[in-house]
């Protein structure tokens, strides 16, 4: 999980845009409530280091389609935006979403959701680049009991302390991981208790844990192919080398950083790498 790049595009004009683009009525309608918009633009901005205060307008009928279309009628204005917010990020991340680091990047997330907040619809600051997956398990949830549940990538503070763990077992002989989460010292319950309801909603652990067969034999077959070790040393220096690429790629709690690591701490699984000389 990296922190993304917010777009510099002055959101009031693609807003503008958008709505020029628009037929004639709808569009009408946009730039009626277009310094509305804006001031809310304003709210948002100015709340982002707190966004649990933000509160809907409550907007519907033909004023929420109308906004809601600004993002589901595409138009150029809007791919435009779209395509600046994935352009400005850096490129290991660019096509993978940052809410999971499993899945690329193929949809865009309205961190306040758009049933809910129409208003945000096409504001960049409340568009992110995630998976579909993600964006599915997200859906409308926002607050829990006046608490943030996800994670936002542009504001957030990400933490390089640990929190992610992983545990490597064997039945018949076949390796799989369980991960889990664990409060660093130092982190705050607050801070922590978002990473657990990021995690828990988006169902990071079990889709982890789904997608590590794959990776653990992969590797030991790169390594039985590749490194043809002699000895356990070598095997722990190649995972351990393996998950410092990684991890200056996508950052510390990155699911395969861990799960590098712990195939290095896991004595069968080495063993088993060295089989085939
Ligand atoms: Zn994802």
């Amino acid at each position: 999980m990296r922190k993304l790049v917010p777009s510099a595009l002055d959101p009031t004009q693609v807003f503008n845009e958008i709505a020029s683009a628009k037929r004639l009525e709808r569009g009408e309608r946009l730039k009626i409530i277009a310094l509305e918009i804006y001031n809310y633009y304003k709210t948002y901005s100015e709340s982002i280091s707190d966004l649990s205060a933000m509160n809907p307008i409550g907007l519907s009928g033909l004023e929420k389609e109308d906004l809601e279309d600004c993002y589901s009628g595409k138009t150029n204005p809007l791919n435009k935006l779209l395509a600046d917010i994935r352009e400005l990020q850096d490129l290991p991340i660019r096509n993978q979403c940052q809410y999971c680091g499993i899945a690329s990047a193929n949809t865009f997330d309205h961190y306040l959701p758009i049933s809910i907040f129409p208003e945000f619809a096409v504001f960049s600051l409340n568009l992110l680049p995630c998976c579909d997956t993600c964006n599915k398990y997200k859906s409308n949830i926002f607050l829990v009991d006046g608490k943030r549940q996800i994670i936002n990538l542009y504001y957030d503070n990400l933490l390089s302390e640990r929190y992610l763990n992983v545990s490597i077992s064997y039945k018949d002989d076949v390796p799989s991981a369980e991960y889990s989460l664990i409060q660093p010292i130092g982190i705050s319950d607050n801070q922590f208790s978002l990473i657990q309801s990021h995690y828990t909603k988006l169902k990071l652990l079990e889709r982890f844990r789904n997608r590590s067969p794959e990776v653990l034999s992969e590797t030991q077959s790169s390594i039985k192919t590749h490194i043809k070790a002699k000895s356990n040393k070598r095997v722990i220096q190649f995972l351990l080398e393996e998950a410092q690429r990684l991890r200056d790629r996508f950052s510390n709690n990155h699911w395969k950083v861990v799960l590098h690591e712990g195939m290095a701490n896991s004595y069968q699984f080495i063993e088993d790498c060295r089989l085939t000389k």
